[in-house]
């Protein structure tokens, strides 16, 4: 019997509920293995607890986490809580602090969820972004000048260093290796704009693609594949871009899947020298928070591609074929798939569905 040590930070708003569905499938997919058991334990880290003792998450908790083998966090924010306060004192602190250098977005519309685009199907919409995560535009590197004078002047530094770029790009080629769907690497860029960063962005590239002459490569400036997301999704296969670049075009990715209660991410340190953290890429939600509204599909996509980095194992599969028949049945679905069901019965289909299927 393995076991694996679970951190589970539900976090705030939606992120209780869903992540209660998470941990459902997490156990019903142990039952029917057998061979594996989880253990958890739970953080109440997030912005009520910051509202309570000033600190989102505890002082130690960077130490604590790193005896787990994953962290599985369902939504930080709350509408007092200033967004870089939740997302700096535990999300970025946690990215950061554990190397977790790689976010991971799989695009891929599942049948029966609805796509804004309307002659594109499932079979249209399957690709994979591969972002960096620790650095780039987001890597905190800056200041003010001159604050509050007429002169007042921002300024806010990427930076990126080759051995980070390298790993991130050795990685999407990787990917594209064992996907082996197009073989494929689309280099997101803007290096026509961002003389020093992007060209460097790009050198690398062309260096790491070297090494995968099997693999064909395209580089295409951000705001053109923004474009070519919607025009030729079929066209796409893995992606890599940089952190803010990223995560831009994974919102447009998020929509093509079907919505927020689709996306689900992980934030991966390959290596595994600290843990990799898996979240949906939704947040607290607090319009719908504790009505049972909230879709958990992102949610437990989000504990899939936990399995699949914890564990190697084609059963996971499964998981994602029985989100999709509780999709096609459409009997257990809630209101933002027009369904009325709440948010545990949508889980316990899920595991229903599961247990026929393995
Ligand atoms: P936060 O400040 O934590 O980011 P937010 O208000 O930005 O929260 P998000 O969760 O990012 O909210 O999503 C925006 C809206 O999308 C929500 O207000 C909610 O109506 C909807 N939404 C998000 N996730 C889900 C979900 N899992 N199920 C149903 N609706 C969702
Ligand atoms: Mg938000």
């Amino acid at each position: 019997m393995k076991t694996l040590k679970i951190a589970v930070i539900p976090g705030d708003g939606i992120g209780n509920e869903v992540t209660a569905e998470g941990v459902k499938v997490l156990d019903a997919f142990a039952a029917i293995k057998g061979n594996i058991q989880f253990e958890y334990t739970y953080f109440p880290w997030g912005c009520e607890y910051y509202l309570k003792t000033g600190n989102m998450m505890d002082v130690d908790g960077i130490e604590v986490l790193k005896g787990f083998d994953a962290i599985l966090l369902g939504a930080v924010g709350y509408p007092s809580v200033a967004d870089h306060i939740s997302l700096h004192g535990l999300l970025l602190k946690i990215r950061q602090e554990f190397n977790q250098y790689i976010n991971l977005r799989p695009i891929k519309l599942l049948p029966g969820a609805p796509c804004p685009l309307k002659d594109k199907g499932p079979e249209d919409i399957d690709f994979v972004v591969i972002r960096e995560n620790v650095e780039g535009e987001y890597s905190g590197v800056g200041g003010i000048r001159f604050p509050d004078r007429p002169e007042e002047t921002a300024i806010q530094t990427a930076v990126f260093t080759r051995k980070n770029t390298e790993k991130v790009m050795d990685y999407a080629f990787k990917v594209a290796q064992k996907r082996n769907k197009f073989n494929k690497v689309t280099n997101v860029t803007k290096s026509n704009a961002l003389n020093y960063s992007m060209v460097f962005w790009d050198k690398i590239f062309k260096e790491i693609a070297a090494n995968y002459p099997e693999i064909a490569t395209e580089t295409n400036h951000v705001d053109a594949v923004s474009m070519y997301f919607l025009q030729r999704p079929e066209s796409f296969d893995v992606l890599v871009a940089s952190n803010l670049f990223g995560d831009i075009i994974t919102d447009l990715g998020a929509a093509l899947q079907g919505g927020l209660g689709f996306a689900a991410s992980a934030n991966l340190n390959l290596e595994k020298e600290f843990p990799s953290m898996f979240e949906p890429v939704h947040g607290s939600a607090p319009d719908i928070k504790d009505k049972g509204m909230a879709n958990p599909i992102a949610m437990v996509w989000t504990v899939k591609m936990m399995l699949d980095f914890l564990l190697e194992d084609e059963d996971t599969e499964a998981i994602i074929e029985a989100i999709t028949q509780v999709l096609l049945e459409g009997k257990s679905l809630t209101p933002d798939l027009k369904g009325s069901a709440k948010t545990h019965e949508v889980g316990d289909a899920i595991c229903e569905k599961l247990k026929g299927l393995l």
